[in-house]
């Protein structure tokens, strides 16, 4: 346990100089809205539940004492922390909690309070009745003074002895438990965060929700009581006081935040906002007034209420944008601006902010003149409508935000210097992931996103695209929104407050009768930097995504990354959000988002450098065919070329085989890394043999070992992260590994046996298999996946792979390769007999294949039972 005094202050409230409210009522939650949101409850079963679940969740909190909320959230004098010790995980059972993701403590604020359960092993913690010792630390006004409480508490309530060695185990005094070895286990904090604060939330958004949908007053009360007691706390929240004491949270590095870190923060004054604009009808109500002066030991009325909650949470919420102790992601403090400002509702100030938000500047670093949503729509949105964030969950964040300010506008019509519905950006925003869309469900993992081979699309629902529709009027996004609704208009509604909400059903059903379905093709965004070929319809649908964009943020060093998608499965999975997205985590910079964990080539045994975006030459579809030809420089600056081609190439309606040609020059080893899903392998025309241990950094580094990466971290080789090591070091020139393909995430309605044959044609040189591990506390993610690597000690490299996912037998039965200079000529027999031939080469050529005229980098060209047939080229 570590003693040190926390210097906090404590309770300004009657200190500062508070204006009156100007508000007159609700802007968010208007009289007219929530007369439609009633109306619905009353006509829709769905609207129905929606206020159940509310209610069900409000009477959670409503049903307790109005102490008992005024007592629950805490006070800056107790941490707020996310994490108990990453590094060491629990202090009974270690790492075996990782299995239960980022956050896996179990917190109960109403039957367990002041403690967490290990959901692995079970033990509580901390072993101190720290319940107690936060009682005897209480001033007047029910706040915590560390100094104030009775140390004599602080001991192992199972080891009340003190000669007994256990008698101060885990007991944690605000600080964390520090054990011999120095390890910290910060439970309060944990508990401050996960229990103080996220169920504070979690109440009063739910109350205020319940209120809405109702209108009856009790709900409306129990807010009134917290908001009031979360206005007294607020001023004081600073949580970099706790950043320096060594407590994690989401500030992005940063150290900033209030009550949590500054990312997080921005969605938790919104929720407070909300509930407040929600309730503000209720807070004249003498019950709730009465209650409050009780508990504040002071008479308070309704002006007080509105002035105190207006001046120490609304105004403190502009001011903590500008001192950048509330950010977050672009469309965050945004977002968080224009709710305090509409909430606040007073003309001066709301418009003042309001023009902020727009205004040029750059507050994520450190230019706070303005919000700068002018020129972040004009510079940091591309063309495709994705922001400056690689991983399309991250990008997510700022459509929903951007479509939120632009709601918020929408309410507040006083205003009219600025909006958003007309901004064709915001409008790319909302087709942009429909685009990612692959065999209906996947869409590829881009960057920090999702887990390893996890269906989702990204992150966009049926109903974002009916909202967009009834929002722009732009009839494709009924098209898509129809697509994504599983090709009917039924069920398609939009929002309880949606004056009718059903309504948008008939009226997609007949934009899609008159105009067809959206169907989703071979496409190329170049902007962003994604290529998707695509074939085949419904079950039989296959994509191939090849990624070219960033590479930065929450990107992983993947430029040129491939991921297939068929039979129903993610057959070539990224790995997906690492194990943490801290600074510090080995795992994620070394492995699951470096460049030899990606289906790529990894030069001189270095992750990719930073870029931006590659240049497509040709993504196209052909005749049966799709191809794409794809480089970038900057990964690799040593190289002169980075490029890859991929084609796809269909053998029935229901099956496709890919070529992939990967060529590097410059630099001077180059390794080509590949990957397929869950499940064992079978080889051909490998001899291999077993490594007896270690892993690919040597036969003495253990998986995982710490190599010092905080201090190279530019030169990771990610290698001590592959292990089962098995070699061929002379393979025969045609050397496939067959996947037995494991339906990790229980996508299939029946089981198949589906394998993946993936053939190295002519290896330059060794071919290696090892096992990687999709990151450890991703729940259902895959133990480990096979990883196939061709490593060339040369400058001057070309791959080329043939990927056959395939349900019986493969698809084709014969490959031969010929090079000629820098082009390569592939003749494919396929099962049935019919024989393609790839030609790929560095600069347009002209030759005789099979019989035809070809001109071009790129073509296909078949012979089979109709004659001789160019089915693609590419010039
Ligand atoms: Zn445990
Ligand atoms: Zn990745």
């Amino acid at each position: 346990m570590t003693i040190q005094a926390i210097g906090v202050c404590l309770i300004a409230v009657s200190l500062l100089c508070i204006p009156a409210s100007a508000k007159t009522g609700s802007t968010i939650f208007t009289p007219e809205r929530v007369a439609n949101a009633r109306r619905n409850i009353e006509r829709y079963d769905w609207a129905k539940k929606i206020r159940d679940d509310a209610v069900a969740a409000a009477d959670r909190y409503a049903n307790q004492p109005d102490e008992w909320l005024w007592n629950l959230p805490t006070p800056q004098s107790i941490p707020r922390g996310i994490h108990v010790n990453r590094q060491m995980g629990c202090p009974k059972c270690g790492h075996a909690i990782d299995k239960f993701g980022n956050y896996p403590w179990k917190v109960d604020v109403f039957g367990r309070p002041w403690k967490i359960t290990c959901p692995s092993c079970g033990e509580v913690f901390p072993k101190n009745d720290f319940a107690k010792f936060y009682e005897s630390g209480k001033d007047a006004n029910g706040v915590f003074h560390y100094d104030k409480a009775d140390r004599s508490l602080l001991y192992n309530r199972e080891h009340p002895d003190p000669a007994d060695p256990l008698h101060t185990y885990c007991v944690d005094d605000t600080m964390g438990y520090r054990d011999a070895k120095g390890d910290v286990y910060r439970f309060v904090g944990y508990y401050g965060h996960y229990g103080a604060w996220t169920e504070t939330y979690r109440a009063i958004s739910n109350l205020g929700n319940a209120y809405v949908y109702t209108g009856d007053a009790k709900y409306a009360r129990k807010a009134g009581v917290l908001l009031y007691r979360i206005a007294q706390i607020y001023p004081d929240m600073d949580y970099s006081f706790w950043s320096a004491k060594g407590f994690e949270n989401s500030d992005g590095g940063s150290g900033l935040g209030r009550i949590y870190g500054r990312i997080w923060e921005s969605g938790l004054v919104d929720s407070f906002n909300n509930a407040y604009d929600a309730i503000y009808p209720g807070l004249d109500d003498a019950e709730l007034l009465a209650s409050v002066s009780k508990l504040a030991g002071k008479s308070v009325t309704a002006a007080d209420v509105r002035s105190l909650y207006e001046t120490n949470v609304i105004r403190q919420v502009h001011d903590g944008i500008l001192a950048r102790t509330i950010e977050g992601n672009e469309g965050m403090y945004q977002n968080c601006m224009a709710t305090a400002a509409i909430v606040l509702d007073d003309p001066g100030t709301t418009d003042e902010w309001l023009d902020w938000v727009f205004a040029d500047g750059d507050a994520r670093h450190g230019a706070l003149t303005g919000g700068n949503m002018v020129s972040i729509f004009r510079g940091s949105v591309d063309d495709d409508g994705f922001g400056s964030e690689a991983s399309p969950g991250y990008n997510s964040i700022w459509r929903s935000l951007f479509s939120s300010v632009s709601d918020l506008l929408a309410l507040y019509p006083r205003y009219t210097k600025h909006q958003l519905v007309n901004n064709a950006k915001l409008h790319r925003m909302f087709e942009a992931p429909v685009r990612l869309t692959c065999l209906d469900r996947f869409s590829p993992h881009i960057g920090d996103t999702g887990a390893a081979g996890s269906p989702g699309l990204a992150s966009i629902r049926a109903s974002d695209l009916a909202y967009a529709y009834r929002a722009f009027g732009d009839p494709k996004f009924a098209q898509m929104a129809y697509m994504l609704n599983g090709n009917k208009a039924d069920g398609l509604k939009l929002g309880i407050f949606d004056p009718e909400p059903e309504g948008v059903a008939k009226e997609i059903e007949a934009v899609v009768k008159e105009r067809g379905p959206y169907v989703l093709k071979t496409d190329n965004m170049s902007s962003y930097g994604c290529a998707l070929l695509r074939s085949g319809k419904g079950s039989d649908a296959r994509a191939l995504s090849l990624y070219y964009g960033r590479n930065t943020g929450h990107g992983h060093k993947d430029t040129l990354n491939i991921e297939l998608f068929a039979h129903g499965l993610d057959l070539m999975p990224d790995l997906g959000y690492p194990e943490f997205a801290f600074s510090d985590c080995a795992s994620r910079y070394e492995w699951t988002e470096n460049t030899i964990s990606h289906n790529t080539v990894v030069v001189d045994r270095k992750p990719q450098q930073s870029q931006r975006l590659g240049v497509a030459r040709f993504v196209r579809e052909g005749d049966g065919v799709s191809a794409a030809e794809v480089y970038a420089g900057k990964p690799y600056p040593q190289t002169s070329l980075y490029q890859r081609t991929i084609a796809m190439i269909d053998t029935s309606e229901k099956d496709s085989y890919i070529v992939d040609i990967f060529r590097v020059k410059g630099g001077e080893h180059h390794m080509y890394s590949l990957h397929g899903p869950e499940g064992d392998v079978e080889t051909e025309g490998l001899n291999l043999v077993e490594q007896p241990k270690g892993t690919l950094a040597g036969e003495d580094v253990e998986p995982y070992a710490d190599l010092g990466f905080m201090k190279h971290r530019d030169d990771v080789t990610g290698y001590q992260y592959l292990y089962d090591v098995r070699r061929d070091a002379k393979p025969s020139a045609q050397a496939s590994v067959t996947y037995k393909v494991v339906d990790t995430w229980h996508c299939l309605k029946e089981p198949q046996d589906i394998r993946l044959r993936m053939t190295l044609v002519s290896p330059p040189g060794e071919v290696i298999l090892a096992h990687g591990d999709p990151p450890r506390n991703k729940p259902g993610n895959p133990r480990n996946l096979w990883y196939i690597l061709s490593p060339h000690e040369s400058n001057d490299s070309t791959f080329v792979t043939v990927v056959e996912p395939y349900v019986g037998s493969p698809l084709i039965s014969k490959i031969e390769r010929k090079d000629d200079g820098d082009a390569v000529t592939l003749t494919i027999t396929t099962a049935s007999g019919r024989v393609d031939t790839i030609v790929s080469a560095l600069e347009p050529i002209k030759k005789t294949v099979a019989g035809l005229e070809f001109a071009g980098r790129f073509g296909v060209i078949s012979q089979g039972n109709d004659g001789t047939q160019k089915k693609l080229t590419a010039e």
